[in-house]
């Protein structure tokens, strides 16, 4: 197994860290719920299981092997969620970092077992036409991956029903930032809705978001 070395571990491991304190300083998530994820050489780098952040240590986050082995004895267990995070690694190379979170907005729509279609062109931060929600599955299943790697298909991010949402990105950064722009899209289709059926972008309207999309907000000489 291709693994960088044990500063790297402790490096990411605190940026790890810092992205949990943030997402719960954020408000997208409250308490111990939600994992975070960074993808660590041929292995990955996920949150323990049900331990607050704030108490969080970077060497407390658990390297684990793709398949769910841990990759050093004495380790924490990892996530019960470590299943979503390991597939979507398998599934989508450019995947770096998971945010898994419970946000208010997104849960409130996953209850109702709906995603959110193209009421914004911003749903197309997530990479297509609207961002879909899952069928329900119990937490830590595998059933609940296969259902959200299928929601997941040509997306970034998708609404796990009756449970919250998850996403993936180039870095743990960009990750943490589309959890919040997810919820916020949440917030603004729950508040559109209170007026009445929104109006929702064809796929034609959304084509040319999506096309526009591949260069925005890139600046020169910047990832
Ligand atoms: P863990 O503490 O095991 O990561 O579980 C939190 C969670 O959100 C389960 O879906
Ligand atoms: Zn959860």
């Amino acid at each position: 197994m291709r693994l960088p070395g044990r500063n790297e571990r402790h490096a990411l491991g605190r940026r790890i860290v810092d992205t949990c304190l943030a997402m719960n300083a954020s408000g997208i998530n409250q308490g111990k719920s939600g994992n975070v994820s960074a993808r660590f050489g041929d292995a990955m780098l996920v949150t323990p299981s049900g331990v607050s952040y704030d108490a969080l240590k970077p060497m407390d986050i658990v390297l684990l092997g793709l398949d769910g082995t841990p990759v050093e004895d004495g380790q924490l267990l990892p996530s019960s969620e470590w299943r979503m995070h390991a597939d979507i690694y398998r599934a989508k190379p450019e995947a770096q970092a998971v945010v898994h979170a419970h946000p208010t907005f997104c849960t409130a729509l996953a209850c109702q077992r709906t995603g959110i279609p193209a009421f914004h062109y911003m749903v197309a931060v997530a990479g297509g036409t609207d961002i879909r929600c899952s069928d329900y599955a119990t937490f830590g299943t595998q059933a609940l991956s296969d259902t959200m790697v299928a929601a997941l298909e040509d997306r970034k991010a998708c609404i796990l029903a009756n449970h919250g949402m998850i996403c993936f990105e180039a870095n743990l950064e960009k990750a943490l930032g589309l959890a919040i722009e997810v919820e916020s899209l949440a917030r603004q289709y729950h508040h559109a809705r209170q007026l009445g059926e929104p109006v929702i972008l064809s796929d034609a309207e959304m084509a040319e978001v999506l096309e526009k999309f591949k260069t925005y907000g890139k600046q020169p000489g910047k990832e």
